[in-house]
């Protein structure tokens, strides 16, 4: 057999899914893993790809089985694994060739390995991978960060196996060193928000209407056919509709309320503070995670405090709500969407990436999770207002927030007047709400850190600081 166009070490289930999309799509790859049985197990389910398809038991013959330069990916469990693989690898490798990390690495750590790689002759790429195992056998979406040189060499292979959207491949080199990885990391961030504010849409419909599954079933199905569809209302309506082999019912009602995380979100939300940004919705999704796994504190919680003493959720007009719901979940993703993209819009500038932001939606809108045609219409926004501020103030998304807001506005009182937390919804909200304020409230902030700290402060008339005067109020005479 000739020489493989690429290589990948990591037969897990991102790995072996991702080698037989290259071995499909044309491309001979070489492949190999640290447990090597793996190695055989994987050969034999590649089955009709297997001529295509490099099994190496050692990295010896890894490496020779691979084309020069040789790109390599490296898709293996996240962190220090990382660097361990990497540093195995390194004495067999050639100036020129390619370390891919396609994990979810920490771009911090992505920018680390790329700086120790820099005098080395070798090259590294942080590469986010999306799309989970299906769309890792199918076709994922791929943000690449790396060298513009190194990019090219393995660009034809990654858009060979990307995702499409209406034939556009879903895949981009996107800047140096961490820029795959933290669009990756963001887009995840976003993830998080998108599915806890679907999670507190279908808390409104279980716990306020006191729907069935099967009922909010038919509801999200009617929003996939609008403005909301997306593969998580998609996977939203079957996951409801799923019944449990063991009792019979709904297998969601049977799940526990506590929330997994790797640590994605949490990376954005630490970003998104370290510069400045507002992320209200991808901090809320995190926090509501965290309160979920809190499973048996919140159960404790609920027999000293009780639920909310209030009254129920009051509906005239079902029909009515449910459409206020489905306009109150657009209105707050496009928040957690110009949340996410402007934490990009400050990395880009941070890190000097110089982001490419209609390409960052262009290859979101198919093989990942959060693909839906919504991100089509971004792409075009920021295609047509490549400099506006924010997304919701581009003409397009500052119609649909115009025309959409009053309905989370709604949704939201509602909620909270019933005692159902919606702490995403809210936090939207008061994104909007706050952001589209000329004159705020932080003249209050900046008198009191004043007052006690001497922090000084600008004058509505001036931009000269000031300090004082404060007078002798209450707190000398009392001190
Ligand atoms: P997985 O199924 O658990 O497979 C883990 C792989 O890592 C195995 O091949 C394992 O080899 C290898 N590995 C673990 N420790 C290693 C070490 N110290 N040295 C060498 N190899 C080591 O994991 P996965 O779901 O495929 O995830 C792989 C990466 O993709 C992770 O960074 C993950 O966060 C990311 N990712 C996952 C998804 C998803 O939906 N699952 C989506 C996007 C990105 P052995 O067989 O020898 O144990």
């Amino acid at each position: 057999m000739a020489q493989a166009e690429i290589g990948l070490i990591g037969l897990g289930v991102m790995g072996s899914n991702l080698a037989l999309n290259i071995a499909e799509k044309g491309n001979t790859i070489a492949v190999f893993n640290r447990t090597t049985e793996r190695t055989d197990e994987f050969f034999q389910e590649a089955g009709d790809l297997q001529d295509r398809v490099i099994p190496c038991k050692t990295i010896e013959e890894f490496v020779a089985a691979i084309k020069p330069p040789r790109p390599i990916i490296i898709m293996i469990k996240a962190g220090d694994a990382v660097d361990q693989q990497m540093e195995t690898l390194k004495p067999y490798l050639q100036a020129h060739d390619i370390m891919i990390d396609a994990g979810n690495a920490n771009f911090r750590d992505t920018m680390r390995r790329f700086e120790a790689l820099k005098d080395s002759g070798l090259t590294f790429i942080g590469m986010g991978v999306s799309g989970g195992e299906e769309g890792a056998r199918h076709g994922p979406s791929i943000m690449v960060g790396g060298t513009e040189e190194s990019w090219k060499r393995v660009e034809k292979v990654l858009t060979s196996i990307a995702a499409r959207y209406e034939g556009d491949p879903c895949v981009a080199w996107l800047g140096e060193n961490g820029a795959g990885h933290f669009v990756k990391t963001i887009h995840n961030g976003i993830e998080y928000a998108d599915m806890q504010m679907i999670a507190e849409i279908y808390g409104i419909l279980r716990d306020g209407l006191k729907m069935q599954a099967s009922e909010i079933a038919d509801v999200f199905g009617g929003w996939n056919k609008g403005r909301l569809n997306s593969f998580l209302i998609e996977i939203s309506e079957i996951v409801l509709r799923a019944k449990d082999d063991i009792g019979g019912g709904p297998l969601v009602d049977v799940i526990l309320d506590k929330a997994g995380q790797k640590g994605t979100g949490k990376w954005s939300v630490i970003e998104a503070q370290n510069m400045g940004v507002p992320a209200t919705g991808i901090e809320a999704a995190v926090a509501a995670r965290s309160l979920s796994s809190m499973k048996a504190e919140r159960e404790a919680a609920e027999t000293t405090l009780g639920l909310p003493d209030v009254p129920a959720l009051a509906v005239s007009d079902k029909a009515a709500f449910i459409a206020d719901l489905e306009n109150a979940l657009l209105a707050a993703k496009i928040g957690a969407y110009a949340q996410g993209f402007a934490v990009l819009s400050a990395a880009s500038k941070e890190f000097s990436w110089n982001l490419p932001m209609p390409t960052i939606a262009r290859i979101w809108r198919a093989g990942c999770i959060i693909r839906s045609e919504f991100l089509d219409e971004i792409t075009q926004a920021f295609t047509e207002t490549p400099d506006a501020a924010n997304l919701i103030v581009t003409p397009a998304f500052a119609k649909t927030v115009k025309e959409t807001d009053g309905a989370l506005r709604r949704v939201v009182s509602a909620a909270v007047l019933a005692g159902l937390p919606v702490p995403a919804l809210a936090s939207a909200l008061g994104y909007f709400d706050s952001y589209r304020r000329g004159r705020g409230t932080a003249n209050m902030i900046q008198a009191q850190r004043d007052y006690f700290g001497a922090h000084g402060y600008d004058r509505t008339d001036g931009a000269d600081s000031h300090h004082g005067p404060w007078g002798s109020g209450l707190v000398s005479e009392r001190s």
